[in-house]
């Protein structure tokens, strides 16, 4: 086990649950983690206070995990969440905590998609159930003993159900469960409203609360850029292009990731390397002298790798990742502005981080500016920048020393000093784009497509691509087949729409569906080449936003 996996190990967690979560790649356990674990797995109940971003559930995922019996066939567990983009997501967490359990099986129960098939996975013995109020009220109507199992409940995000006007339907959800269960509440805040409903319902809570110092950050200039998970890389890319960086260190969140962006940013010829908790004692301090003396130049490390890093050559942090908390924000961007030197911090922003965002904004008392992404002039003008500062320091000394080869080449080659010295550049620049219009076309992504909108960060809700992008069919991912339903956006269908449809029909886990592509006229989503034909089958029947899906197999040629 690595010195990491302590952090996880020491709760004395299931030990499959503990596997699967040094699968995952988590180093140590966030703020939240660390003290609502031991609460819950003994079995108290619970008021957190947390938002998105803090790891909040996993704080509760785990120790729920760890209290149930995966022998009994029956719900023991219920989270409730305001929304099915929130209900997906905690349903995919417990899927991913719960990998190595064999036998245990999660239900999310939302409004939108066919009530049949989430009944039958209730009664089939799920044990996990993580449900929007108003549609597992709707189930209660048809049975009123659903629940009568169900002795861990979970709301996450109370607030957030209480602005939704679900009051009335938790006060019947808690009616329909065992009084003798145990339950916790998540809430960023805690208005009167959600401290009365745990007066009325929780037992004896204990209360967790992240706690947040003001913290000063100075000589660091601040900014923050919106954008989707998915684009993290690419944005990545177009930011080293117009920043100015001696050396960098950028922070994530997994040991996967630390490989993942270090290996991206190498392919570009970066010097860059990752530094995470499973790299030996030795080799990490290669890395970090390696940073210090200028053979590496970026650094890409999780919180605890990073720990105790001092490199004055620091110009720059990149969060890529968010921090769970504002505290380790200010840690992390302190790795520069060493020794009286500005230094400049950039954090990526996904649609649902922005409120941790205005959390740090808050604690630190400093406004996090937003950027954009370069526009290709932007680009061309650092790339010309850095250029001429390569090539300004050789040409008061390169007449003398190559000045008669230049006038032996041009009569050689017979072409004028122009001919042969944009030839020199052509070969010097080794094919980097250096006009507008071939760097616009190596863009991965346009400026301007940072999210606006709150829009849900699934996979299914991809952002706006330009317009050819859009027409063109995305490249199929390995293993996957792309089917097609005639169902589109014209039939008020959504990529969560399918998405949730498949998840519950077809019982595949997450992962196992791709890319969900929403046209007007009809859908495309990817699948898994592996018994495609009986989940086809199996799909024969579903229905979506009360149309039938008819999935089937999709040639492009
Ligand atoms: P949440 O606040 O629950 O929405 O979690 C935010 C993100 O942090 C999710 O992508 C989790 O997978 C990730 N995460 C949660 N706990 C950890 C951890 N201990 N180490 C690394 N990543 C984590």
């Amino acid at each position: 086990m690595t010195q990491e996996t302590g952090g996880f190990a020491a709760f004395n967690l299931n030990p499959n649950i503990l596997a699967a979560v040094t699968a995952t790649g988590y180093e140590e356990p966030s703020a939240i983690q660390q003290q609502s674990i031991p609460i819950i797995m003994a079995g108290h109940d619970m008021i957190g206070q947390a938002q998105t971003g803090t790891g909040k559930t996993a704080a509760f995922a785990l120790p729920i995990l760890h209290r149930i019996d995966p022998a009994k066939r029956e719900p023991q567990a219920l989270i409730l969440a305001p929304t099915r983009e929130l209900a997906l997501q905690v349903a995919t967490a417990f899927e991913t905590y719960a990998k190595q359990m064999p036998g245990v099986t999660v239900v999310a129960v939302y409004g939108g998609a066919p009530m049949g098939p989430q009944l039958k996975a209730i009664r089939n013995g799920a044990q996990i159930v993580v449900a929007t109020p108003g549609r597992l009220c709707d189930h209660l109507r048809r049975d009123e003993k659903v629940l009568a199992t169900v002795n861990h409940l979970v709301l996450d995000e109370a607030d957030e159900m209480l602005k939704l006007g679900f009051m009335d339907d938790l006060e019947v959800i808690f009616k329909a469960l065992p009084a003798t269960r145990q339950t916790v509440l998540f809430s960023a805040t805690l208005p009167q409203s959600i401290r009365a409903i745990a007066e009325r319902h929780l037992r004896d809570p204990q209360h967790v609360k992240i706690q947040t110092k003001t913290q000063t950050v100075t000589a660091i200039e601040q900014a923050h850029l919106l954008v989707h998970a998915d684009q993290k890389t690419s944005a990545v890319l177009s930011l080293l292009e117009v920043e100015d960086f001696d050396a960098l260190i950028m922070f994530v969140r997994t040991k996967q990731a630390t490989l993942d962006l270090a290996s991206a940013l190498e392919a570009k010829g970066y010097k860059a390397a990752a530094l995470n908790g499973d790299i030996a004692q030795n080799q990490r301090e290669r890395v970090i002298d390696s940073l210090k003396d200028g053979r590496l130049d970026i650094v890409v490390a999780t919180d605890v790798a990073a720990r105790g890093l001092d490199v004055p050559r620091i110009t720059h942090v990149f969060n890529v990742d968010m921090p769970y908390d504002p505290e380790s924000y200010v840690h992390r961007i302190g790795r520069t502005g060493r020794a009286g030197r500005e230094g400049r911090a950039l954090l990526l922003v996904t649609p649902r981080e922005r409120r941790m965002l205005q959390v740090i904004e808050r604690v630190t008392g400093q406004k996090v500016a937003e950027v954009r992404l370069p526009d290709a002039q932007a680009v061309l003008d650092a790339r010309i920048k850095k250029l001429t500062n390569s090539l300004s320091p050789l040409v008061a000394e390169a007449e003398s020393t190559h000045g008669d080869l230049l006038d032996r080449l041009t009569a050689d080659i017979g072409c004028s000093p122009r001919a042969l010295a944009a030839a020199l550049l052509r070969k010097a620049t080794n094919g980097q784009a250096l006009n507008l219009a071939a760097i616009e076309k190596e863009r991965p992504l346009v400026p301007n497509n940072a999210p606006r909108g709150d829009r849900p960060e699934r996979s299914g809700d991809r952002p706006e691509r330009s317009d050819r992008e859009r027409r063109a069919p995305m490249p199929l991912g390995e293993g996957r087949a792309r089917c097609r339903t005639a169902l589109g956006a014209r039939d008020g269908i959504a990529a969560k729409n399918l998405l949730g449809a498949i998840l519950n029909e077809g019982g595949l886990a997450r992962e196992a569906i791709g890319r969900i592509q929403v046209r007007d006229s009809f859908s495309l989503v990817e699948l898994p080449e592996d018994g495609l034909e009986k989940l086809l089958t199996k799909l024969k029947d579903t229905r979506v936003a009360g149309k039938q899906l008819k999935l089937r197999r999709y040639r492009e040629d």
